[in-house]
């Protein structure tokens, strides 16, 4: 199963994500989270992703493209993938289709998930992110069961530098700008489907099952 998750900042990919790729057993690559690392790390990339990070705007797209090649050739992410956040412009999708077309295993499906904008900036205002194993909580909507601490691991919370609402307001505009026109380059290949995300992670979970069975045969 290899999939990709579209749709603005704030939609709950990331989370949606982590529970399919736990479901179906395949690599969960998150570009964000990669380049989060990279940033904590000191690494040449991070250093050159930081500042374009800050600010709302996408990471140059060559250096994208050979990290996400890079990542789709490690051992794990041979059975397949949930990408969240990759690919976010035109010729990225142009090269993952073509190094996919090249080992004979295309995408199975391209997920949108569609929200409000000011339901988005709602979720990311208030959204506190675990460090070690990047679930969310959200001061408002679901809180962790103590103050500023995962629920799952103990790591103490963090709030992502470009949760403030101006950078989300600026990478909601991006989104719509860069990324949007994606959706149509998968629909033209019959690879779209649409998923409600505004409810509970239950409730979005169980349409996104619902559309990747619209597409993908599950009793193989
Ligand atoms: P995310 O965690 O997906 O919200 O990504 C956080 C930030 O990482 C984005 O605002 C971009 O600056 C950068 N980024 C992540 N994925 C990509 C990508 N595919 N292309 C360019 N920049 C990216």
């Amino acid at each position: 199963m290899r999939i990709v998750l579209l749709g603005p900042p704030g939609a709950g990919k990331g989370t949606q994500a982590r529970r399919l790729a736990e479901r179906y057993g395949v690599a969960n690559i998150s570009t964000g989270d990669i380049l989060r690392d990279h940033v904590a790390r000191g690494t040449d990339l991070g250093r050159l992703a930081k500042d374009f990070m800050d600010r709302g705007d996408y990471v140059p797209d060559d250096v994208m493209v050979r990290m996400v090649m890079e990542r789709l050739q490690e051992p794990d992410a041979r059975d397949g993938f949930i990408l969240d956040g990759f690919p976010r412009i035109v010729p990225q999708s142009q090269a993952l289709e073509d190094a996919l077309a090249d080992i004979g295993r295309p995408l199975s499906a391209v997920l949108k998930f569609k929200i409000d904008d000011e339901v988005a900036v709602k979720r990311l205002a208030g959204r506190w992110t675990c460090p070690a194993c990047k679930r969310t909580y959200n001061m408002e909507f679901k809180p962790p069961r103590v103050d500023r601490v995962c629920d799952h691991d103990g790591t103490e919370l963090l709030r992502r530098g470009d949760d403030d609402e101006v950078t989300v307001r600026r990478r909601l505009d991006v989104y719509r700008r860069e990324t949007a026109p994606l959706e149509f380059f998968f629909w033209e290949r019959g690879l779209l489907r649409e998923v409600d995300a505004e409810g509970t992670e239950d409730e979005v979970t169980a349409r996104t099952i619902e559309a990747i069975a619209d597409l993908v045969d599950l009793s193989s």
